[in-house]
């Protein structure tokens, strides 16, 4: 590899992703004002595709914020200081959502899901029993630290049988790629960069009419990341406060491909990029850090081998072969390395990226006999 030679689709993170060339594209028009007559026309496509991939009829939030920012704004629109809420803990994201709730002054309990575990519906509804008055209970779809899945219907199955609670769900790294009710939350958010195979910029959070009644009581300060300025807004076509224009404009082309594509075809793609990212894993001899029972299909983690230290590997994957992965952080930091494929990803270039980290850990080379080559997204 020369320096600065072109590194295609070598980005293998859990966000940002590899830009599809129309996503990136659409990125160079010429900028629009974010109040005219382009920017209505624009934000109607947009929350049309949004509403056509995800099969709702509710209009998003659109903020200009990572997914962070959507996180900090559901709580500080939907609830009051001392408010209880209840999280579930089991990995980075998760904790960071109980985090950013008890910094706005809510009273956080945490459930304490072991790292790398999917969340017990059974110990969620035992919680809510003992803790009745349960203002919000706070959700990770898909926990990106550890590459688990929770078993979200069911865990909101509990909290409707249980309890009046608010259900938050962070789908950061789900929503768009797997399957999720976005009906039943009460909110739920997600960020550009993720499944969603777009730059980093731009957040989108859905709720529901509960959620919005509760935004008129609710008592946290709010200006910036008032949902119901964003709503008011699109209502008449336009943004509160200045958009990231780049970031819509490729918003749109990419919920172009994704509706040409077809949502189950995308849910697909992701399933077979993520299997193939288990068994090349485990055919180097790695242990994947969740069970294939409760995995994620956008990232897989796996535990670096006896011996191999994550500053040595990735700076090795990097310079030899423009592979990019990620390593762990929190109570995993220098112990798992991360394989994302959501977005523009599919098994193909999943096997390249594997191909990559085999040759820099000299495992044997122990390829699958037959390797799915399905082809980039439709055009
Ligand atoms: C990426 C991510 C976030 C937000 O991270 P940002 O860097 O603020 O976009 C939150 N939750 C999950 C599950 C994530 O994967």
């Amino acid at each position: 590899m020369t320096a600065g030679a072109p590194i295609p689709a070598g980005l293998h993170t859990p966000g940002p992703t590899p830009l599809h060339p129309e996503v990136a594209a659409a990125m160079a028009q010429p900028l629009i004002s974010y109040r005219g007559p382009e920017a209505r026309a624009l934000l109607g496509r947009i929350a049309e595709g949004f509403c056509d991939y995800l099969g709702t009829e509710r209009q998003p939030v659109l903020l200009t914020a990572s997914g962070t920012g959507a996180m900090e704004a559901t709580l500080a629109n939907l609830l009051s200081p001392g408010d209880p809420v209840l999280g579930t803990g089991g990995g980075q994201f998760a904790e960071r959502f109980l985090g950013v709730a008890a910094a706005f002054g809510l009273a956080t309990t945490s459930l304490d899901t072991p790292w790398g575990k999917a969340a017990a519906p059974e110990r969620l509804r035992v919680a809510l029993r003992t803790r009745s008055g349960t203002r919000a209970v706070l959700l990770t779809h898909s926990e990106t630290s550890t590459g688990a899945l929770h078993p979200l219907p069911e865990l909101i199955r509990v909290v409707r049988e249980e309890s009046d609670a608010l259900v938050l769900v962070d789908a950061v790294s789900s929503l768009g790629a797997m399957p999720l009710a976005v009906d039943s939350c009460d909110a739920v958010f997600t960020a550009s960069q993720k499944a969603w195979g777009l730059p980093p910029g731009m957040a989108m959070v859905w709720t529901s009419e509960r959620a919005i009644a509760a935004e008129r009581g609710a008592g946290l300060p709010r200006y910036y990341w008032s949902f119901a300025r964003y709503r008011d807004a699109l209502a008449r076509g336009s943004m509160p406060f200045t958009p990231a224009v780049p970031v819509l404009f490729a918003m749109e082309a990419g919920l172009r491909l994704m509706l040409r594509e077809g949502r189950d075809a995308v849910y697909r793609r992701h399933a077979e990029a993520a299997a193939a990212a288990r068994s090349r894993l485990q055919q180097m001899g790695l242990h994947l850090v969740v069970d294939e029972e409760n995995a994620t299909n956008t990232v897989t983690a796996a535990w670096l081998p006896p011996g191999v230290a994550w500053p040595e590997l990735t700076r090795t994957l990097q310079e030899r072969h423009g592979v990019v992965l990620a390593g762990g952080f929190g109570q995993y930091a220098g112990k798992i390395l991360r394989l994302g494929h959501l977005g523009w990803t599919t098994p193909r270039d999943i096997h390249r990226a594997a191909d990559a980290l085999e040759s820099c850990l000299g495992a044997p080379v122990s390829r699958p006999a037959s390797r799915p080559e399905a082809a980039k997204l439709a055009n």
